[in-house]
């Protein structure tokens, strides 16, 4: 099917957000503590709205319910994947996520969550948190109940361009000055290890720490990506991520692009630039799908590109 299916986002405010989605993707956001643009949702708390007239009133989730041809009649209750902007203005707090055996066992049959970070911008001196330095899982306790986050948590510095592939299980956080594209299985299943003892409204928000030090592997693997270039004539491709649950990539278009879309699905979000997708106008911030069978697309213009697909 030749048509594409533009998204409207939806936004979340968050005591850790800023006011970037405004100042750098120019969207008309609820507050200057906005953390979270659901680019690509179709979940339950947050369902982008299809802009594409021939889909009009349809939310993701509908049309993932009525017209599972565009999405290659693919099996399964929900959308698979969900795409975000955040911008942490602070810090976010630090947590994991289980896999799909212990979210299915533990958290009403849920699916578990596998994430992955594309880092779009950051101040200088930024970092990230990814995995912990505990050798066991008396360790790990003992480090969690002492509150010795300065030994546990392994702190990476980031620059812009960097990806991370975030396993359940892998102890992590996003940390202030910092914009990323998260790729992420269609779930909200997280186990808040440490909040910085912050107050929302009032309170202290839950922390999940006897769910945690189940799930935190220990030792935590290294994070390795390994990703692979390809030139082409006016465009490059770079493979960041494939694994279980989907593969993502950054396109980068210098002029123009043919793309050929032959996956179930292919959500693509517009990082920087502007430009056409087969003569309509997009530019950074747009967000939408190419559905099953749209076979090529004729990308114009300077654009940069996440795409992800399974
Ligand atoms: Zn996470």
């Amino acid at each position: 099917m030749k048509t594409i299916i533009f998204l409207q986002p939806v936004f979340k405010e968050m005591i850790w957000g800023g006011n970037k989605l405004k100042t750098d993707f120019g969207y008309d956001i609820p507050s200057d503590n906005t953390g979270e643009c659901w680019a690509i949702a179709a979940h339950k708390n947050g369902d982008s709205l299809v802009l594409t007239p021939e889909f009009s009133g349809y939310t993701l989730s509908r049309l993932w319910n009525e017209k599972r041809e565009l999405f290659g009649n693919l099996d399964g209750e929900v959308f698979p994947l969900l795409i975000k902007i955040i911008d942490a203005k602070a810090d976010l707090s630090i947590q994991v996520h289980p896999d799909d055996e212990y979210a299915k066992k533990n958290e009403n049959g849920s699916l578990g969550k596998t994430e992955c970070w594309y880092i779009l911008d950051c101040d200088e001196g930024a970092d990230i948190i990814v995995g912990h330095n505990a050798q066991s899982k008396d360790e790990l306790r003992s480090m969690v109940e002492e509150a010795r986050w300065n030994d546990l948590l392994r702190k990476i510095p980031i620059k812009k361009g960097d990806f991370f592939q975030i396993d359940p299980g892998c102890l992590h956080a996003i940390r202030q000055g910092t914009v990323i594209l998260e790729t992420q299985q269609n779930s909200d299943i997280t186990y808040r290890v440490y909040d910085y003892d912050r107050l929302s409204d009032g309170k202290p928000r839950e922390l999940h720490t006897e769910k945690s030090l189940e799930v935190i592997t220990t030792p935590a693997k290294e994070s390795v990506t390994d990703i692979k270039t390809e030139k082409h004539d006016g465009f490059t491709r770079e493979k960041l991520i494939e694994c279980d649950y989907y593969s993502v990539e950054r396109i980068v278009v210098e002029k123009s692009a043919r793309i050929d879309q032959t996956y179930n699905f292919m959500n693509v979000s517009v990082v920087e630039g502007e430009g056409t997708v087969d003569g309509e106008k997009i530019k950074k911030g747009s967000h939408f799908i190419l559905p099953c069978g749209y076979g090529e697309a004729e990308f114009s213009g300077n654009l940069e590109l996440i795409i992800s697909y399974i």
